[in-house]
């Protein structure tokens, strides 16, 4: 357990107004037009969110990795793992180019992006090689002062919008040995960029990339030729530890919500918080709480999330904890129409479980998606 600093704390409580005003309400929406504003780059940039942990002569702030561990729970707590992705996918695309990318490209590059007015993205997976990089097949040939490139990518964050593309390539022989980082803007000629429809995070920016002798100059090598896979294994510490931290955000956004369903739902003349069955469970599970970001006695929010808190009800309005809450409703604002009857009839029945409501809600992803 750790204590956050005042300006942690601080930031914690911006960040959790902003949350609040600006992503949550829209959410269910971006999700079903599976996209969401490219504005709202500019205004996480605003509040310092995309600069955490950069240098400052780039346009960033430079602080520990607890700073971006904090706004992953805070923004985690809109309930969408897809808007953290792209949101953020300058986390993973940026790094090589910070420690190793020419200082004409870092200058280039990094404040657009920190200031949310550019976006980047990482491309290193490939139909025939995810963990497995050193498999990685796409080519980069030098062709006097270009670079050449040829082959695919697939499942890449941001990589529809994504104005700067940090691609791992192949330039030297088989194996980890023969990897290089190129940067290409996303309007080369030759990148042909198509959005992939997923099971979850919907309005998430995932695409398949196609490289046909897309050229870059070899300006935009990033680190040495060759010397690649180090720097991507570098990379992925980064952001398997923002994942984790993403993962736990989100286990705590489910328990809060079933545990606000539990206070709320009434069965047989009872909440089901009252239920012998229910209570034990969701008091267990509630212990981690007391371990949560900002550790006991962060700030009041903290204390009433506790595990104890689970037989009272929250007393004052929390419009993030409102605004959780709301997407319950999801289904239960579909009208009441043949359309509705229709809509219903592709999807598993919830109904009888007492969570018509939520179940609407996943039921209307597996109805649609679903096989
Ligand atoms: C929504 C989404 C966004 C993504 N964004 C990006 C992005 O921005 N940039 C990017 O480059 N990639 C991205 N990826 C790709 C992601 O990094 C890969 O999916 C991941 O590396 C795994 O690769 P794979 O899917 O090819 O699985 P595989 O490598 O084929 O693995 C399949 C399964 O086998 C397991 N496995 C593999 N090898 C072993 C082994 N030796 N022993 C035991 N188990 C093993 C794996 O853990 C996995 O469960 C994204 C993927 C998704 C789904």
């Amino acid at each position: 357990m750790f204590q956050l600093t005042p300006e942690q704390l601080q930031f914690q409580s911006t960040l959790r107004t902003f949350v609040a005003r600006e992503i949550t309400p829209f959410v269910n929406e971006w999700d079903e037009a599976e996209t969401f504003p490219r504005e709202l780059y500019r205004k996480v940039a605003a509040i310092g969110l995309l600069g955490l942990g950069y240098p400052e002569h780039l346009g960033g702030t430079e602080v520990d990795l607890t700073w971006r561990l904090l706004a992953s729970a805070e923004l985690a707590r809109a309930g969408s793992g897809g808007l953290l992705a792209s949101l953020f996918s300058h986390n993973i695309g940026l790094p090589p180019i910070v420690a190793s990318g020419g200082e004409a490209m870092q200058r280039r590059v990094v404040p657009r992006v920190l200031a949310g007015e550019a976006i980047a993205a990482l491309a290193v997976t490939e139909p025939g090689a995810g963990s497995d990089v050193a498999a990685l097949a796409t080519r980069a040939r030098r062709d006097g002062n270009d670079y050449v490139i040829d082959g695919e990518k697939v499942f890449i964050t941001s990589g529809m919008r994504a104005d700067f593309l940090t691609v791992a390539v192949r330039t030297g022989g088989a194996g980890a040995g023969g990897l290089s980082l190129l940067l290409v803007e996303g309007d080369r000629p030759g990148l042909a960029r198509t959005p992939l429809k997923k099971m979850g995070w919907w309005m998430s920016d995932t695409a398949h990339l196609r490289f046909d002798g897309c050229r870059v100059p070899v300006q935009n090598l990033i680190g040495e030729e060759d010397r690649g896979f180090a720097a991507i294994m570098e990379n992925f510490n980064g952001e398997r530890l923002l994942l984790a931290a993403g993962s736990w955000a989100f286990a705590q956004v489910c328990f809060d919500e079933a545990l606000q369903w539990a206070r709320d739902r009434r069965t047989f003349g009872a909440p089901l918080i009252a239920r012998v069955a229910v209570r034990p469970g969701v008091a267990s599970r509630g212990r981690p709480h007391r371990r949560r970001l900002g550790g006991r006695g962060g700030n009041a929010e903290e204390s009433r999330h506790a595990g104890t808190a689970v037989v009272r009800r929250p007393g004052g309005a929390d419009p993030g904890r409102h605004g959780l809450h709301a997407r319950h409703t999801r289904g239960a604002h579909l009208p009441r129409s043949e359309g509705d009857d229709d809509r219903r009839r592709g999807r598993r029945s919830h109904e009888g479980t007492g969570g018509a409501s939520a179940g609407a809600m996943s039921d209307k992803k597996i109805g649609r998606r679903g096989p």
